[in-house]
């Protein structure tokens, strides 16, 4: 049998490929990884932790206009971007640091370099050529920004995290994740934030009343421009002048575009093998990760799939653990949680009230819209609505909405409950938490109900 100088070589050290690469040593796999950029990838770098620590600096904003009603009166406070980014690098080294030191600790052989693909088990990198019985491609994506006039004056995610100075006044092109996002933080930070969207509401994909409420919400402090696109921008002395179908123009300091990622499978080899791509440049692979070149394996942000951490994470797992253990397991992708991290968060976990329709369900759709209790005294006239999908036939939880704070901490407990097949019974039955917000989850009694 031919001899390999390794069992697996990953390509990125990112989410999905560091947790590959410490599984697979761990179960006594010889294990090589090239990162040419960061180690930690998206997620560590410009992409979850820093976009979370942004989050926590613009809810001071918040916090302190919510704590006058309460009492307090702060003189002095100002926010200073530079000693937030200072020390947001200072953790984001901190983080690479913890990465690399996991590969090191398993005995992983990290090469700092870029890798290409030379064959089916050979990759060329630092100038030799290296095999590994198992390839995985962890690649992760990159921002992708559609081609318009003025479109290099604008920045992606990636530069938003390394901005010199908080800008005065920002154009953002996208209604996804990033896009409503990054609105919310900015606006909050003390930037004149404007977000530009193609269609009537933020976030496509999610419930329709969800959006239409987390539109609504996100309009209080973002000026919103729907049904509009960014047509052109040209620079003037006073900063960029954005042109948009309608005629309309803005004038403000920074674009930042989202507009979607994109895999990074461009000048990686793959021409030398036999993987296949989509039309977007994502990696095809079969249920168990593998793509058409059978010793060739792809997870994370670079397949097709959901371009999240947490399933990165699964996916680089579960591949390592078929590689070189007797576990065979499926990567399970319904009921994922996921969590908008804008204010106030949007969190859901399963099927939207159109998806579960779409499929054929019955469904009794229960609703609440809710002014939280520290708004009494805050005077912040901020709503937060939650939503049940129930399969009227086996009264079973299909899908669970919220927008309002801290919906991350809270969506993760009760998508562990949908796993396990809760039924709206067990959820009457469970007693609430008061005076919470969560507790609403357990007391909506009858269908679409309000007590704003
Ligand atoms: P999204 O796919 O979430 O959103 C892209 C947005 O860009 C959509 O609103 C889309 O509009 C719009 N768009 C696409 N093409 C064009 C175009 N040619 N002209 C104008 N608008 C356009 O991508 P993001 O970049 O926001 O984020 C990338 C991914 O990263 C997310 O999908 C998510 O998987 C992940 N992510 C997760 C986060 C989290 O878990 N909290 C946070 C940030 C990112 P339309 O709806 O009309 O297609």
């Amino acid at each position: 049998m031919r001899e390999f100088e390794y069992d697996l070589f990953v390509i990125g050290a990112g989410s999905g490929g560091v947790r590959a690469c410490r599984i697979a040593a761990g179960l006594g796999a010889r294990v090589a990884v090239a990162e040419e950029r960061y180690f930690g990838g998206t997620c560590v770098n410009v992409g979850c932790v820093p976009k979370k620590l942004f989050s926590y600096a613009a809810h001071y904003r918040d916090d302190l206009e919510d704590s006058r009603g309460f009492g307090w009166t702060a003189s002095d406070i100002a926010f200073n971007w530079d000693t937030f980014i200072t020390n947001k690098d200072k953790e984001i080294k901190r983080l690479n640091g913890i990465y690399k030191a996991i590969l090191d600790d398993n005995d992983v052989t990290v090469f700092q370099a870029r890798a290409c693909i030379q064959g089916p088990h050979e990759v060329l990198v630092e100038g030799r050529v290296v095999s590994a019985r198992y390839l995985l491609l962890a690649v992760g994506g990159w921002p992708w920004i559609p081609a318009f006039t003025g479109s290099e004056y604008t920045i992606s995610s990636n530069e938003i995290f390394h901005l010199p100075a908080l800008p005065e006044s920002m154009v953002i092109m996208g209604g996804g994740y990033i896009a409503v996002e990054f609105a919310s933080i900015f606006s909050r930070l003390g930037c004149q934030t404007t977000l530009v969207y193609r269609r009537d509401k933020l976030l496509r994909g999610f419930d329709e009343e969800i959006r239409e409420f987390i539109t609504a919400e996100i309009g209080r402090s973002v000026t919103l421009i729907l049904n509009d696109d960014i047509s052109k921008i040209t620079k003037n002395n006073k900063g960029l002048s954005v042109s948009l179908n309608s005629g309309h123009e803005i004038n403000c300091e920074t674009v930042l575009v989202a507009t979607g990622r994109r895999p990074m499978t461009a000048n990686l080899g793959l021409e030398n093998v036999d993987v296949e791509l989509s039309a977007t440049g994502a990696i095809t692979v079969n249920a168990h990760f593998q793509t058409k070149e059978p010793s060739i394996y792809a997870v994370g942000d670079a397949i097709d799939r959901i371009a999240l951490t947490p399933v990165a994470l699964a996916e680089g797992q579960i591949v390592a653990r078929a590689l070189f253990s007797l576990e065979k397991q499926q990567m399970q992708y319904d009921n994922i949680a996921t969590v908008v991290f804008c204010h106030p968060n949007l969190g859901t976990v399963g099927l939207s009230e159109q998806q579960a329709v779409a499929k054929g369900l019955d469904v009794d759709v229960f609703n609440a819209t809710v002014k939280q209790l520290k708004h009494s005294l805050s005077g912040r006239d901020e709503l937060s609505m939650i939503k049940l999908i129930v399969d009227k036939q086996s009264d079973r939880v299909l899908g669970i909405h919220m927008v309002g704070p801290d919906a991350g901490e809270l969506i993760q407990g009760f998508a562990v409950a949908m796993n396990c097949g809760a039924t709206k019974a067990d959820f009457d039955r469970t007693i609430g938490i008061h005076p919470t917000l969560a507790e609403e989850f357990v007391t909506m009694r009858s269908k679409r109900e309000s007590h704003a």
